[in-house]
């Protein structure tokens, strides 16, 4: 047995947080053993309470109708403000500053309508060059229905010469420059591709100093990192929850917005589910939103999709946002050294090796070349390895610290190199 599974072994039997992975749906391999399952960030797993929490939501639909609204187990009226508390802990924020709603490239726009205002000059949109899609059509989507040139509005910031993302000094020199002219800086709180992390205090200030708006996507980065997203004075932040918060496919999603910023005050897109709750079944016409963050809701939300969300928050509470995160840097500092010791020629690091600039992703490029780096995921693929492959060469694997073990990292370097070696 190699040194590193002797290691992992041991960690793991020390590991406080190794029975979460019992409370985890580990998926199969095609042929029936074990997956190694390396894509939390892509689709987190599913918690093994979920489907009797969604059970008992048909259970009482079934059994009360209409009446479910009120005497269901869990209302459903009041149901998103069950999910806020925990959301709260994981994005560092006051109770009141987040809410469970919509989808995430939704919440991207509803807050744009709010926080994107362009107004003479100050009329541009500030994203990395290599941005999730969905990021960039819904920035571009949202220049172009404010009747601007996208070619004019939207500045796509290229990371220097040589390295693989924007740095914050990059933003802060640009807003620097062209503070003035920059309404919004949206920003991902941990790269998709790359798997780095950002300073989004950093970023905010310097955001804040520019007079621009400041936005992150956290689609990447909350359940994987600790947030103090208060205290970074952020104006806003959304996510998706079916990543690494693992409530399913197009589970509920969430958005975070400053206290200092009130619905009332600002313009936005508004529905009933964000009227003062002490007063939205008076059906009236005037819209009074209700305080924080619930008053950019719209809809009432989905309680089928939000069911699983609440589980999984349970285990996020129970196991906490900090000793996960300890967790998640000595699964990724084993592997990196692993990769240092016995891949250096056939793997290049994307991910940045400081711990405060890497999640649970670590993202490498196959140096073999496309063909050959191909081959070698499919390889990966049939040894049970459920990983990620971004073309032309790139090789995403996460290691989720609730249901991945010290363990998996030995299995995952050693499938590398077998699935390099017959590439
Ligand atoms: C996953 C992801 C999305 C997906 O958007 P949905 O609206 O949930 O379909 C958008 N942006 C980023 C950065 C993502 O990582």
């Amino acid at each position: 047995m190699s040194a590193l599974a002797d290691e992992t072994r041991r960690l793991d039997q020390h590991d406080r947080l190794a029975e979460f992975r019992l409370r985890f749906a580990l998926p199969l391999a095609a042929d029936g053993s074990p997956a190694l399952y390396l894509c939390g960030h892509s689709l987190g797993l599913m918690p093994t309470a979920a489907p009797a929490l969604v059970q008992q939501e048909l259970e009482d639909w079934a059994r009360l109708g209409v009446r479910g609204h009120h005497e269901a187990r869990r209302d459903w009226i009041g149901y998103a403000e069950r999910l806020r508390p925990s959301l709260a802990r994981l994005a560092g924020a006051r109770e009141d500053e987040v809410v469970a709603m919509n989808s995430l490239s939704v919440n991207l726009h509803l807050l744009m309508a709010s926080f994107y205002r362009p107004t003479g000059a100050r009329r541009c949109i500030v994203i990395e060059s290599g941005a999730f899609p969905s990021d960039r059509h819904a920035v571009a989507s949202q220049i172009h229905w404010h009747g601007l040139d996208v070619d004019d509005a939207l500045i796509e910031l290229a990371p220097a010469q040589g390295a693989e993302d924007c740095d914050e000094s990059q933003l802060e020199e640009l807003l620097a420059t062209r503070g003035a002219e920059i309404a919004l800086v949206l920003w991902p709180g941990v790269q998709y591709r790359s798997g780095r992390a950002f300073d989004l205090a950093r970023i905010a200030a310097a955001a804040r100093r520019a007079g621009a708006h400041c936005g992150f996507d956290l689609a990447h980065s909350l359940g994987n990192l600790p947030h103090a997203l208060h205290d970074a004075d952020a104006d806003f932040a959304a996510w998706c929850s079916y990543k690494y918060l693992n409530a399913g496919p197009g589970a509920l999603a969430g958005a975070f917005v400053h206290a200092r910023h009130r619905r009332a005050d600002l313009p936005g897109l508004a529905g009933w589910w964000g009227h003062d709750p002490a007063t939205r079944f008076r059906m009236g016409p005037e819209f009074i939103p209700a305080t924080g963050a619930a008053g950019w809701q719209v809809s009432n939300p989905p309680i089928l999709s939000a069911a699983p969300l609440l589980a999984s928050l349970a285990l996020f509470d129970e196991a906490g946002i900090e000793a996960l995160r300890r967790k998640s840097l000595t699964m990724t500092g084993l592997l990196l050294g692993e990769l240092d010791r016995h891949f250096s020629g056939q793997v290049q690091v994307l991910t940045p090796r400081e711990d405060a600039r890497r999640g649970n992703q670590l993202s490498m490029r196959l140096t073999a070349g496309r063909d050959a780096g191909r081959r070698a995921f499919e390889a990966l693929g049939r040894m049970g390895v459920i990983a990620d492959w971004r073309e032309p060469d790139v090789l995403r694997v996460a290691f989720a610290p609730l249901y991945n073990s010290h363990a998996d990292v030995a299995r995952f370097a050693a499938a590398l190199a077998g699935a390099l070696a017959d590439a």
